[in-house]
Parts: C-alpha cells; structure tokens; sequence
C-alpha cells in the first residue's frame, strides 16, 4: 500500500499513513477552533488507513487535550509543530495528520474550511468517528504507552 510520509520539523515526531486513497482524493480541513488556527493546521484523513506515529523522543513529546478534551494532539515540544491528533474510541484510536507536515503537502487537494467547534462533544466524536483514519499505532523507542 502507498504511504504518505510526515513529520515535524526537527524529525522527533514522524507520521505514516498507509492508504490506497491518493492525496489527490484527499480534501484537507482547516478546523477554525482557535487551536488550530493559532496552528495553521489542515487536517487530512481517509477512514480505511492505518497511522503510525513513530517518537523518537518522548520526553519531547507533548499530547496537548483539546476539542472538548476529547482529541490529542500531537504536539513536538522541541520544534512545536503539530503533525497528528488522534481520539480514542472505546478499543479504537482514531487519528488525522497535519497537511502542513506531510512531505508531498502539494499533492492534496485544496484545503476547505471546517467548523467542528460549536458542536457538542458527542457530535464532534461522530464526525472524527466518520472522517478519521480507523487504525493509529504508535511507535516509541520506550514503550511507555502513549
Ligand atoms: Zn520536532
């Protein structure tokens, strides 16, 4: 399967999404929550993917609960970019990468705007439920259980 390959900018963090969608077929989303615009973020994902987050440093690391406290992100303490959030449902970690990181950004398509902020949390987990990659697994070098 083709992956798609990020990170952020200092390496600590590295994104992988294995999918058959293309990027072409990918529309990243703009969330205009103050987060991520103070961020510039643009999230893509597919449902039937997997993601693998892969840490280099965890103490580095720092998974920054927004949205309702609902989603992680995934944010790089050395450099401060922000190249995953994921949520956890029930058994399942359900995840989207930032467009901003991802190597071959250009390869999307254009970005639209979203507005998931002003709906209430169970509503804001069914739409990530929906949208989001289906399958996160994170790789660390110390295995703490991130
Ligand atoms: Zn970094």
């Amino acid at each position: 399967m083709p992956k798609l390959e990020g990170s952020c900018y200092c390496g600590n963090i590295t994104v992988r999404v294995e999918t058959d969608t293309p990027a072409s077929d990918m529309t990243p989303r703009a969330c205009d929550c103050d987060f991520c615009s103070a961020h510039g973020a643009e999230w893509v994902s597919t449902p039937h993917a997997h993601l693998e987050i892969e840490i280099q440093n965890e103490a580095a690391t720092n998974l920054y609960a927004q949205g309702s406290e609902s989603a992680r992100f995934w944010i790089c303490a050395q450099c401060g970019v922000v190249p995953a959030v994921t949520c956890d449902m029930g058994d399942f970690r359900k995840g989207a990468v930032n467009k901003r990181a991802m190597l071959d950004r250009a390869a999307f398509k254009a970005t639209q705007p979203a507005s998931p902020k002003n709906l209430p949390k169970e509503e804001k987990r069914q739409r990530w439920d929906k949208f989001w990659i289906d399958r996160v697994t994170v790789k660390d070098c110390w295995d703490v259980g991130l």
